[in-house]
């Protein structure tokens, strides 16, 4: 699984040049180009704490996790085998992003 860099200050998952979530999921089934994906759990407010979805989400809550699965859907990156990101590294990018549309993973790859 990748280690996992951001940019996207105004994500609520956002610490320190990185992501809190215990993974990601990264749109963009018909991307050719990085501009075209986006990082589908960008959000701006605090889920529900009362949602079961939330713990299995977020994890320890706060707390960086430099390494996580990111399921992707931009089977045109090079690094996509199965929808799931193969590459050692990624950094999502957008970080005046206030909606998901404008973030984006900045290391895809055209096969
Ligand atoms: S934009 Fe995506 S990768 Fe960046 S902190 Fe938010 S959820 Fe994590
Ligand atoms: S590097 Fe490619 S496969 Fe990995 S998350 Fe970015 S777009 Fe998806």
């Amino acid at each position: 699984m990748p280690r996992l860099k951001c940019g996207v200050k105004t994500c609520v998952f956002y610490r320190e040049r990185h992501c809190t979530r215990e993974n990601i999921v990264v749109k963009g089934s018909t991307a050719l180009a990085e501009e075209e994906t986006k990082c589908q759990s960008f959000s701006r407010e605090v889920p529900d704490n009362r949602d079961d979805r939330y713990k299995m989400e977020i994890g320890s809550i706060g707390e960086i996790n430099y390494h996580m699965p990111v399921y992707c859907e931009a089977v045109n990156c090079k690094f996509n085998t199965h929808r799931v990101c193969r590459a050692k590294e990624i950094k999502i990018d957008g970080s005046r992003a206030l909606h998901s549309d404008q973030t984006f993973c900045s290391s895809f790859a055209i096969k």
